[in-house]
């Protein structure tokens, strides 16, 4: 399977410093890549049109890291699906466990979420993933089967059009990385658990999010069932995200 590497660039960047980002990504070259991996990022969605723009013709996808469930109307601060395909988003993160964490965010509203991506044209990355406390008390596949299992429901069929990320939290933004075992381990039961609800589903690609770096890119990205990667810190750094995709 063709892998795919994100970017999740978080509340990070300023008009100056994203030009310098993506000037360091377009020198990099990532269209090398192609054949062998497709590459977006997700930046704030105020700077969506600038990205967008500055990536035109590029190897480069771009995407947003979450997405109203609403496609119009009176949703205070909330940004729809049309409005950022409009400035050219091609992905949706959604369910990343800062929004399920700090924003309350529940298994259906994500499940809806997604759903309403792939309505507006949107590739849903949704995010699952234990807490170590979860880990450690042995409920990691409860946590992310029933993460899981929300969006099996709500999209039916269509969960085949899905991008599933597994991030460990414990392992986001702490440079505690899961080993390649125990993220294979999590990616071969929600590949199971995929397959199992909709035939189609098995070639949805599993991405691996949690301290990707470029020195563990490669034997993460080696795993029989991790697809690619979803990058935090990481794609901050136009040398370190090029190192990552060319890892995959
Ligand atoms: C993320 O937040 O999606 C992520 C994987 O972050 P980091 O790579 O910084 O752990």
């Amino acid at each position: 399977m063709k892998k795919l590497v994100v970017g999740n660039w978080k509340m990070h960047g300023s008009r100056a410093s994203n030009a310098e980002l993506i000037q360091g990504l377009l020198a990099a070259d990532l269209s090398t890549t192609a054949p062998r991996a497709d590459v977006a990022v997700c930046p704030p969605a105020v700077f969506l049109a600038d990205v967008a723009a500055a990536l035109q013709g590029s190897a480069i996808a771009v995407g947003v890291q979450d997405v109203s469930v609403q496609a119009q109307g009176a949703f205070t601060g909330e940004v729809a699906g049309p409005m950022v395909r409009e400035f050219g988003a091609t992905y949706a993160i959604v369910g990343h466990s800062e929004r399920r964490s700090y924003h309350a965010e529940s298994d259906q509203l994500v499940a809806d979420k997604a759903k309403a991506a792939l309505a507006h044209g949107l590739v849903p990355i949704v995010c699952v993933g234990e807490t170590l406390a979860e880990r450690e008390s042995g409920q990691t596949e409860v946590v992310v089967g029933r993460q899981l299992d929300a969006v099996i429901a709500t999209l039916g069929a269509d969960v085949a059009k899905a991008v599933v990320a597994y991030e460990p939290v414990w392992a986001i933004g702490t440079g505690k990385t899961a080993s390649p075992e125990q993220a294979q381990a999590v990616h071969a039961f929600l590949r199971a658990r995929l397959t199992s609800a909709q035939p189609d589903a098995a070639k949805v690609p599993l991405l691996y999010g949690g301290s990707v770096k470029p020195d563990n890119a490669q034997v993460l990205f080696a795993q029989p069932d991790i697809d690619g990667g979803l990058i935090g810190g990481a794609a901050l750094k136009a040398a370190d995200f090029a190192a990552i995709a060319r890892a995959a």
